[in-house]
């Protein structure tokens, strides 16, 4: 049954790569794009018919479905577990539309995904390719990323499902099953689910890349605005009357450590991001985000831009500056306890009964379970196996993500085991 896994989640793959969700970040609605609402029916129609029963789609196309638990009557209790993945796909200014070429049996050398465009993979780029030598490898056809972000991990959930269908020598406990729009444009999808519909002790994620990745480290995230309006006049009349909002913006920024950008730190050091600058005579917003490990830190950074906004008023006492701030997610490791750890150690020891090497990252970044365990569900996230997301040269070698499927059945076991 399980020899031919990579046959089954090549084919979920393909099924579900084949409809168009790209996210559209300029959208007003969730979910930003039609083809999230086509997605989303295929994958309720899918999941129906391998055992999951009550399955609801809300108005933002966040589909939830319940397997019923299968356990002998004198089993003991199981924890409730869900799986989180995300159906859209990043728009990094490529096709929306991916059209998947499969490297049969890969022997080195790069990679042609395009021969009329003449668009290629290259090992001496991508040394990593060398890893996979003799599987199968898929990459887009260059003109667009593979989705595989997060289209394996889909295709990884419904295939784990299908297995426990096939199989009901497999005990498990419940598990829900979570389908989400708009991840790419801010964990949309994540942040309009109804947590009601979603009663877990804990969660998953599998939305990183290489075989072996693991993370519960993302960072705390928010973003801030100050708005700051000065005075304009004519320049006959200016001297001691004009307030210039742009210079004012200007001075705001000298006061951030320079040291602290995303460009000059990494791994757990946190930074403030000025994203972007606008402005005219009257009237100037500047867009910023903060970012860090730890949440001490990444507090103190908040209470930093508001001190500057506090300075910037007492210099400029004739412009009106206004900073609002907002959380938009927060790390994971935050919302582990000692008491709901084993959510982690379930995926340490998962990997090492099937001889996978563990990657501890620590995230910079935030993944829907970054979200999802601030509303106090600990969703931890794990490898689809596929590497370069968001780029051209996402590519997905079928063993790695054979891997990541068999993590997520291996985890049904230890947690229906204990
Ligand atoms: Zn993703």
């Amino acid at each position: 049954m399980k020899d031919n896994l990579q046959d089954r989640l090549l084919y979920r793959f393909l099924r579900y790569a084949a409809i168009t969700t790209q996210s559209k970040r300029e959208s007003e609605i969730i979910p930003s794009t039609p083809g999230q609402w086509e997605l989303a029916r295929l994958l309720m129609k899918d999941i129906a018919e391998l055992g999951v029963t009550d399955i609801t789609i809300d108005e933002h196309a966040v589909v939830i479905g319940r397997l019923p638990a299968r356990l002998p009557d004198d089993h003991a209790p199981v924890p409730t577990v869900g799986w989180v993945t995300h159906m859209d796909t990043v728009d990094v200014g490529m096709s929306p539309d991916i059209h998947p070429v499969i490297i049969r049996n890969y022997q080195g050398g790069d990679i042609c995904q395009n021969k009329e465009k003449q668009i290629f993979i290259s090992v001496q780029e991508h040394p990593e390719l060398l890893k996979y030598i003799g599987q199968d490898i898929v990459v887009s056809d260059g003109t667009s990323v593979l989705g595989a972000d997060d289209k394996a991990a889909v295709a990884n959930i419904v295939t784990a499902l299908e297995v426990l269908a096939e199989n009901p020598d497999i005990p498990h406990g419940e598990i829900y099953v979570c389908f989400v729009p708009d991840e790419e444009i801010g964990l949309c999808g994540a942040k309009s689910m109804d947590m009601s519909r979603f009663p877990v002790e804990f969660a998953y994620t599998i939305d990183c890349c290489e075989q072996g990745e693991l993370v519960y480290q993302t960072f705390n995230a928010g973003n801030a605005k100050l708005y700051i309006t000065g005075v304009t006049a004519h320049p006959m009349s200016s001297k001691n009357n004009t307030v210039n909002p742009i210079l004012i913006a200007h001075d705001f920024m000298n006061l951030l450590d320079r040291g602290e950008t995303p460009e000059y730190t990494e791994k757990t050091e946190g930074y403030i991001w000025v994203t972007g600058i606008e402005g005219n005579q009257l009237n100037a917003v500047l867009d910023l985000n903060i970012r860090d490990h730890d949440r001490e830190k990444y507090l103190a950074k908040k209470e930093y831009l508001k001190a500057c906004t506090e300075m910037m008023k007492l210099r400029h006492p004739k412009a009106k500056l206004t900073l609002e701030m907002a959380d938009d997610y927060s790390n994971i490791k935050d919302a582990i306890t000692p008491e709901n750890r084993k959510c982690v150690d379930y995926l340490f020891q998962a990997m090492k009964e099937l001889n996978i090497v563990p990657l501890d990252i620590a995230m910079r970044g935030g993944t829907d379970g970054s979200y999802i365990s601030t509303k106090g569900i600990p969703t931890p996230n794990y490898f689809t196996g596929a590497h370069n997301f968001h780029s051209r040269c996402e590519f997905m070698p079928m063993g790695a993500v054979e891997n990541s499927c068999r993590t997520t059945l291996k985890l049904i076991e230890l947690i229906t085991n204990g």
